[in-house]
């Protein structure tokens, strides 16, 4: 059975096919930016394929992607009827939804009121399922959410010392995202540990353009670092992570309205405000070994942040049995890595240089043999977990988490 993965942003169109039970990817594309200048880079069979497309929005876009999956040059199937399944991710599925779910007219209603939580994501999502509906009537449509695997998170964790007014009019708490990735690398976390899945302890470090951090208990997420929106939590490419709210106030007062205040906070802090440099973590890393200061504080920041929510989360699980980094700074950025764990041997978390250093864009354990704690990395696939969950609901109507 294929099944095709669609990511929708704002912009654009992230697709992948994949060949299932066996997980093999047949081709993977985007279409972006949408609009007069729309593009698509098509890779299949280690051959990329790039051309100008009409796409002026996601219901040509989706048509592009098809035409291409099934054309004579560069397709790699006969006929859209093979695409039985196509596994949507879905950024916010509120407190409702816990699993992936076979999409229908009443879960589209309740992402429509999510839309309001996530308004840069769900609109799009929606938009991308109805053009993935229109084109292909015959496959089973799945939503996969980025909050699902947080909904184990208990009311502890997960409520804000706020009037609780407030959680029961506007459903204002923590939620968390990144679910897919956190949960990938902890299932992945407890085969290389040779542990059944729900009988591990794992914090999970998804460092990204953002960032989220995760306490992860008996294979179930118990805590996570981002909250109502992806604004909390560790400081990420352009975003603040935590800080006072009452910063927001205090620059309200001083004539800054709430649109300016969003930009600053989402678009304009975290790496690239404090360094006034770059969001981009390998260009950080070259201007602060080149000495340049506000990039070695920017970079300095970032780790002492995130050892702080190991920290925590050391706390929150009593016992760790690993720690994982995963996402483009976490696969890559061994100086980083480094950085982030010296100093938590007390803790139980020692990683071998040697090893850290050779282990990039791979699969590794990079923790010393006296390491209390395993130290992994672990590369993300989120494509992949949802492409597996998509089949299983096509197939056999349920998941296996
Ligand atoms: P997204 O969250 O958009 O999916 P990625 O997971 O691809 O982003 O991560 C992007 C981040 O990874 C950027 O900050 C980038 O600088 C960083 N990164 C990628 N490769 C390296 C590398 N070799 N060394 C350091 N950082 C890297």
């Amino acid at each position: 059975m294929e099944v095709l993965v669609i990511n929708t942003g704002s912009s654009s169109i992230k697709y992948q096919l994949y060949r299932m039970p066996a997980a093999e990817v047949l081709a993977r594309g985007i279409v972006e930016p949408l609009g007069e200048k729309a593009r698509l880079t098509h890779t299949y069979d280690s051959r990329t394929h790039s051309a100008g497309v009409k796409a002026s929005d996601h219901a040509e876009a989706m048509e592009v992607i098809l035409q291409t999956l099934v054309s004579k040059t560069v397709g790699v199937i006969e006929d859209i009827r093979q695409i039985e399944a196509v596994g949507h991710r879905v950024v916010h599925g509120g407190e409702e939804f816990t699993g992936s779910v076979v999409i229908d007219e009443e879960v589209i209603a309740s992402l429509e009121k999510y839309a309001d939580l996530a308004p840069l994501h769900n609109p799009p999502n929606l938009t991308g399922i109805a053009a993935a509906r229109a084109h292909l009537p015959h496959a089973r449509q799945v939503a996969c959410f980025d909050t699902a695997f947080h909904t184990t998170i208990p009311e502890v964790a997960y409520m804000y010392a706020l009037p609780y007014e407030i959680y029961e009019k506007y459903r204002v708490r923590r939620y968390g995202f990144h679910g897919t990735s956190h949960r990938y690398v902890a299932r992945r976390a407890a085969a290389l540990m040779d542990r059944d899945k729900y009988d591990v302890n794992v914090i999970t470090c998804h460092l990204g353009n953002g960032c989220s951090i995760t306490a992860v208990k008996d294979g179930k997420s118990v805590d996570t670092s981002m909250g109502l929106t992806p604004l909390e939590g560790v400081v990420m490419g352009t975003r603040t992570g935590d800080f006072d709210p009452a910063i927001l106030f205090y620059l309200a007062e001083k004539g800054y309205d709430c649109p300016t205040l969003k930009a600053i906070c989402n678009k304009e802090s975290g790496l690239l405000g404090i360094s006034g440099e770059s969001n981009d973590m390998r260009t950080l890393g070259k201007l602060a070994a080149g000495g340049n200061r506000r990039a070695r504080l920017a970079v300095d920041i970032f780790c002492y942040r995130i050892r702080k929510y190991i920290g925590m989360y050391t706390a929150v699980l009593g016992t760790v049995d690993a720690v994982v980094f995963t996402g483009g700074i976490g696969e890559n950025a061994v100086d980083v890595r480094k950085q982030i764990c010296t100093g938590l041997e007390q803790i139980g978390i020692e990683i071998d240089e040697e090893i850290n250093n050779a282990t990039c864009q791979k699969e590794g354990l990079i923790s010393t043999q006296n390491s209390r704690v395993k130290v992994f990395v672990i590369p993300t696939d989120e494509e992949a977990a949802i492409a597996k969950d998509t089949y299983q609901l096509a197939a056999k109507g349920t998941t296996h988490d």
